[in-house]
Formats: structure tokens, sequence, C-alpha cells
């Protein structure tokens, strides 16, 4: 039997998301969200998406071995266990690879090293990657395990984008300069924009905008990230649900100084407590919508200051792309919210930049242009689907092998 399915695991700190997917067809065959690991009120719920049947169990999960077996028993349920010969990988979403890893990687003992050695710029993130593969493995020791880095995409960005300006000798000692991310997002969503355009990757240039609760922009060129938003962390950059993107760094001196605030609380402050949700007390922009449609002026200036950085955003990778083919949307908001589309592009005509009303209001989970015909910059909507972009790396990777050519 060939093996053509591939799981798909995203480990968070205190959750595990996952997806089985048959790259046969590229169909999905189920989902799954284990949430609250570690806690008494843990909860899995698994949907097999040929039966449509939906599954919950609600009780502790006491860490993430035994959410995995959670989850391969559900699978197994469904004919599709971890123990299946149909199963050619396991591929895991790694968010920090450093500039080490510039492609999805068949992990082995040097790979989780490396990953391990990256803990110091991505705290929150790596570690739980970390103890999701590492339980992966134990479960099927056999089976081909890859790394899918969120940052990989960006390693093609020029020196000039990637270095802040401090001095080198520290900047290389440790490891500050910019790496990104959403990066399987940002490659996904630029490789559909040029399907759509009916044109090949190498030949157009788009800035993708990924805004999510967390956001950021992407300029490629010709199928290459040349420039992104975020930077050292997921912090720089847009106005997020709830970090707050791009400041003075001096704004953290400030605080601490005057304000008498540690590292730490200055550190929940501008990823937990600031952007959307700082400004106005909401992080969801449908939330944010409703108070400005009642008046809120709070939530009006949350939304004019988000949309003032997305402007000038667009307005620099512009500048770095020189020519721009298309400007596409994608996540949570760029996918639902049109009055968000339409904000961050008014007044844009200047630069061929224009949203056309009607084709903008129309709500669908395909991608789809929303510019004027004969426009000189399209503008597209283009649904993200990262756990398919881990899926096809991942098989690209050991198909051929399981295969057996
Ligand atoms: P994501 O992180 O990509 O899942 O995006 C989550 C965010 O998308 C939420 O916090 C909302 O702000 C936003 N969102 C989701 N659906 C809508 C919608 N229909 N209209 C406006 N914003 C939406």
């Amino acid at each position: 039997m060939n093996a053509t399915r591939v799981l798909v695991l995203n480990s968070g700190s205190s959750s595990v998301k996952y997806q089985l997917l048959d790259m046969r067809d590229a169909s999905r065959l189920a989902v799954g969200l284990v949430e609250r690991i570690g806690e008494q009120t843990s909860r899995l719920k698994h949907t097999c998406l040929s039966s449509g049947d939906t599954r919950e169990q609600n009780g502790p999960i006491a860490d993430h071995d035994a959410a995995l077996k959670a989850v391969a028993e559900e699978l197994a349920k469904d004919g599709s266990g971890l123990d299946s010969p149909e199963l050619a990988a396991i591929g895991h979403r790694v968010v920090h690879g450093g500039m080490f890893f510039t492609e999805p990687t068949v992990i082995d003992d040097a790979v989780l090293t490396e990953i391990e050695r990256l803990i110091p710029v991505a705290p929150l993130h790596n570690p739980a990657n970390l103890t999701g593969i590492r339980t992966a493995m134990a479960l099927r020791p056999d089976l081909p395990q890859v790394a899918v880095f969120d940052t990989a995409f960006h390693t093609t960005m020029p020196e000039s984008a990637a270095r802040y300006a401090i001095e080198t000798k520290l900047a290389d000692r440790y490891r500050v300069r910019r790496y990104g991310f959403h990066g399987t997002s940002h490659a996904y969503v630029s490789r559909e924009t040029a399907r759509l355009l009916g044109r090949a990757p190498e030949d157009v240039n788009v800035i993708v905008l990924h805004l999510g609760n967390g956001a950021s922009a992407t300029a490629v060129r010709g199928g290459k990230c040349v420039d992104t938003s975020m930077g050292l962390t997921p912090l720089e950059g847009l106005v997020m649900g709830t970090r707050s993107g791009d400041l003075d760094p001096a704004v953290i001196f400030h605080l601490q100084r005057v304000g008498g605030m540690s590292m730490d609380e200055i550190d929940t402050l501008l990823n937990k407590r600031s952007g959307l949700f700082g400004l106005c007390g909401d992080n969801d922009m449908r939330e944010i919508r409703r108070r400005m449609d009642e008046g809120d002026e709070q939530a009006r200036l949350a939304f004019d200051i988000y949309i003032h950085r997305l402007k000038k955003y667009i307005g620099a990778y512009y500048a770095v792309l020189g020519t721009v083919d298309a400007v596409a949307f994608t996540a949570g908001v760029g996918e639902n919210a049109d009055f968000v589309r339409a904000a961050a592009l008014a007044g844009l005509e200047g630069l061929g930049l224009a949203v056309d009303g009607a084709r903008n209001a129309v709500r669908g989970g395909e991608a789809r242009l929303i510019s004027p015909d004969g426009a000189r910059v399209a503008v597209a909507v283009v649904p993200t689907d990262e756990e398919m972009e881990i899926a096809s790396q991942t098989y690209a990777l050991v198909g051929k092998d399981s295969r057996g050519n």
C-alpha cells in the first residue's frame, strides 16, 4: 500500500492542533485540537471529515504525551491510527529555525539540538514545538518526522533588510537579527496569488498581508521574501490583536525607569496587553466594528491606528519592490473583514491600488480578486492554509522514499 498520508502537528505550550491529510488528492481526513493540556479542564475535539463525526473528550490530559496518545486513539477509531501503513510522515510546525534552517528538514538528533539552541530567541514557542516532536518520535520512532519552520521562507531576505542597525559583533554573538514569522502562510499565499493571476511565482511581485490575531506583512519578489515586518520575535511590525508592533525601543527604558516596571512586566504588556486590545479593550475585529458602528470613539481610534500602520507597510513594501503585481490579504481579518481591506487601500489609487466595492463585499472561502477590472495592481483575498503547506512540504521531502522510488 502506498503511504500518502501526512499528520500535521502544531504543538503549543498547552495545546496541540492537528490535521491528517492525504496527499494523493490533497484532501483533509481529520482535524482536531487538544487544549488546556496539564489542567483539570483539558478538552480534545476531533472531527473525522469523511464521516462528518465530531467527538469530544473532556477531563484532565496531563501532558503532551497523554495528548498525543489520545489523538492517536481518535485517529485509530477512524481507521487511520499512527500505526497505519498509509501514514508517510508527521510534519511538525516549528516556529523558529533561525538562520540555520532554510528548508523543511527531516528530524534527527542534530536537528533537535539545533532547535533547542534556538530557544533563547523563541522562548515561548520552540520548547512546546520540541515537546510535540519528542513525543511523536517516541510513539513512532521509525516514521520520518519533518520540521517545517515559520522562519524558513524569510531566510532569502537580504542582509540590508535582515539586520538591525546595532553593533555587528554584539548582534552576531547573540543572533540578534530579523527572522520573520508566518513564513508558511506567506509562502502559500504568495504562490496562490500567482496562480490566481495565471502566472508563475517567479514572475510576480506580491505584498502579502497576513492579518490574524498575530499580523505580518511580507514583500515577495519572484517567489522569494525580500522583507517582512516581524523581526527577532513576532512582536515587531503591524498593530496586532494584543501585540504593539513597532515602537521606539526607548519606550521600554522609559517604562522601566519612570514607570518602575520590570522587564517581564513590559514583555507581557507589549505581547499580551497591547495592540488593539491595549488601545480599546477588544482584540476581535468584529467587536471593534460593532463598537465603531455605535459611535465608540476609542474603538474608532484603535482601528485608525491599525490601518495607519498597515498603510505605512504597504507603502514601504511598494518602495522595496519597485513594481508590484498584487496585494494579497489573508488570515482571520484579511479574509473576512472587507472594511479593513477597503480602509487599508483607500487613497492609494496613485499607486494603482483600488478595491471594487461589490467584489470586496463578496464572502467566500475561495481565492478571489477584489480589484476593479483593468487595475494596474491586482488586489486579492487568498485564504491561507498552513496545514496544507506543511503537509505538502513534508510529503515532498519524504514522499519519494515512501513511494519506493
Ligand atoms: P486568525 O489569527 O487568523 O485566526 O484570526 C483571528 C481574528 O480574525 C479574530 O481575532 C478576529 O479579529 C478576526 N476575524 C475572524 N472572523 C472575522 C470576521 N468575520 N470579520 C472580521 N474579523 C474577523
